[in-house]
């Protein structure tokens, strides 16, 4: 048996539109990249079934069909698609200086560049009843499903400015949003707060939290509940969407490359550029600010440019 260790040019870490994207880029490049998916394959979009917003499916796709459709494209052009979890890293910090990740505990592979696309996970309440019905109705992106609740009622748990963006784009499509605050004030900016106070058909209650959503397969309301009082009441929506943060997927790069005080990764300017020369940030991973698949994709586009324009400028 070899105890070679396997060096390649272009290591992608996480298999979601930005990875497959950078993949598709990187591999049409002849960079012969390899790809790591992590434990969910295709990212965040497999756990939803309607996708209505990415060019190119008039008709609007399947989650999961769709990353599969990426995967297939970023097959064709040879990258070399595989199972596993990166689960250490040791990067050069010299330009042009060899990267080093361990796979699954186990594999040491050596990479001259790194394409990190871990993206980030959605906070939940962690409720029974929210869970089961994540995609009956329970969503964490307004941007992405508010659409499907047009001229209908939802509830928006949250009080920060992710959260009161979120409850004036639905104000803008839904009949009414109810907006639960678990604490008697919000963290929102000053600026937000007003945004929502002076949108008519968004209402506050402070105080409030969910104790149950209520429906079998479908969501048809919440229990509310008064963390003062203890009383409870219940508001009839078609949709919940839960509006608390998300965690970025960087916990592998702490202590190694620059992160805000968020976690999120920080990259240079208009590139994908992280503090290490030869690893690039794409996707979820690097934005807190939009969080969509196609602007994850757009990010992956980058990502392999840039890391493509590092080689040559090195030979
Ligand atoms: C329920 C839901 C519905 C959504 N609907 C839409 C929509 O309709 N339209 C839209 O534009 N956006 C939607 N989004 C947002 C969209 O899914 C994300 O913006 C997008 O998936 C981000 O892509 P990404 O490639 O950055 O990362 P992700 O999709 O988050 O993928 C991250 C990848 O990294 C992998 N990974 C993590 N850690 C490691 C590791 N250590 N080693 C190897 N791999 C690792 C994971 O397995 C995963 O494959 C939705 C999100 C959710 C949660």
């Amino acid at each position: 048996m070899s105890n070679t260790v396997e060096r390649i040019k272009c290591l992608i870490i996480g298999s979601g539109p930005a990875g497959y994207t950078a993949a598709i880029y990187a591999a049409r490049a002849d960079m012969k990249p390899v790809m790591y998916t992590g434990m969910q394959m295709g990212g965040q979009l497999t756990t939803t079934t309607e996708v209505d917003n990415f060019p190119g499916y008039p008709n609007g796709t399947d989650g999961t069909a769709m990353m599969e459709d990426l995967k297939n494209q970023a097959e064709r052009f040879g990258t070399d698609v595989r199972f596993g979890m990166i689960t250490k890293v040791d990067f050069s910090t010299e330009v042009g200086g060899i990267h080093k990740v361990v796979v699954d505990e186990a594999t040491e592979i050596e990479a001259n560049t790194i394409i990190i696309s871990t993206g980030a996970t959605a906070k939940y309440l962690g409720l029974e009843s929210e869970q089961r019905l994540i995609g009956g109705g329970v969503s964490a992106c307004a941007t992405c499903d508010g659409f499907f609740y047009k001229g209908q009622d939802v509830v928006v748990v949250g009080a920060g400015d992710t959260a009161a963006e979120e409850a004036t784009y639905l104000a803008n499509i839904c009949s009414k949003v109810t907006m639960l605050v678990r604490k008697d004030h919000m963290r929102a900016s000053k600026a937000m707060q007003h945004r929502v106070n002076k949108t008519q058909n968004i209402e506050v209650l402070f105080n409030t939290e969910i104790d149950e959503v209520l429906g079998d397969n479908v969501v048809e309301g919440v229990r509310a509940v008064n963390n003062q009082t203890g009383d409870k009441h219940d508001i009839a929506v078609t949709g919940v969407f839960i509006a608390i943060g998300h965690t970025p997927n960087t916990q592998l790069f702490k202590g190694v490359l620059d992160m805000d005080d968020t976690g999120y990764l920080i990259t240079k300017g208009k590139s994908t550029k992280t503090n290490v020369p030869g690893v690039f940030a794409a996707g979820d991973v690097q934005d807190k600010e939009y969080r969509q698949a196609v602007t994850a994709a757009g990010t992956g586009c980058m990502a392999a440019l840039d890391a493509e324009r590092y080689l040559g400028a090195l030979e």
